[in-house]
C-alpha cells in the first residue's frame, strides 16, 4: 500500500505545497512543532533514510538545503534544524524547523497548532523566498 506520502505526491491527500522537482517533494508537516515546520521527502518511496542509494541521499540533501535557505529567509529563526526521526511514517522524510531555542525541535512536545489560512499563507510565504 502506498505511503501517505506518497498519495500526498500523487495529489490523492492534500497539502501545503512548497516545491517539487522530478524527484523530491517539499511540504508544510500538517501538525508543526513550529510555525515553518517542513517536511522534505524524495518521491521514491522509501522508508529508510540511509536504504537510499549515496547519490539519491545527496541530492535529496541538497534539495532540502534550497527548502532551509527559503525558510530562514522567510520565517524569523536564528537557525533551521534538519532532523530525521521517521518513527511514524515510513517514507523517508527530512523535517526542517526553525529554531529560536532547543525547545523548537522538541517533537515530543505538544504541536503548535494553526489554521488552514495559516498553513496555505506560511507555505506560501517559503515558496515566495525560493532561489
Ligand atoms: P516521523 O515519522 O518523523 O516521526 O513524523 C512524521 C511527521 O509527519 C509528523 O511530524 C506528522 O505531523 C507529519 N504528518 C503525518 N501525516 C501527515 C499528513 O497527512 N500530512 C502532512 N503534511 N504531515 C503529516
Amino acid at each position: 500500500m502506498a505511503s501517505i506520502f506518497t498519495k500526498i505526491i500523487k495529489g490523492e491527500i492534500p497539502c501545503y505545497k512548497i516545491a517539487e522537482n522530478e524527484q523530491f517533494f517539499a511540504f508544510l508537516d500538517i501538525n508543526p512543532v513550529q510555525k515553518g515546520h517542513c517536511l522534505v521527502i524524495p518521491k521514491k518511496e522509501v522508508d529508510y533514510i540511509f536504504d537510499l542509494t549515496e547519490q539519491e541521499y545527496i541530492d535529496l540533501q541538497l534539495f532540502a538545503r534550497q527548502i532551509a535557505l527559503a525558510l530562514q529567509a522567510a520565517i524569523p529563526c536564528k537557525k533551521v534544524a534538519t532532523t530525521v526521526v521517521g518513527l511514524e511514517v515510513p517514507h523517508v522524510h527530512i523535517h526542517l524547523v526553525p529554531l529560536q531555542t532547543l525547545p523548537f525541535i522538541n517533537f515530543a512536545a505538544p504541536r503548535t497548532a494553526m489554521s488552514a489560512q495559516e498553513l496555505k499563507d506560511t507555505a506560501q510565504l517559503i515558496a515566495g523566498h525560493l532561489i
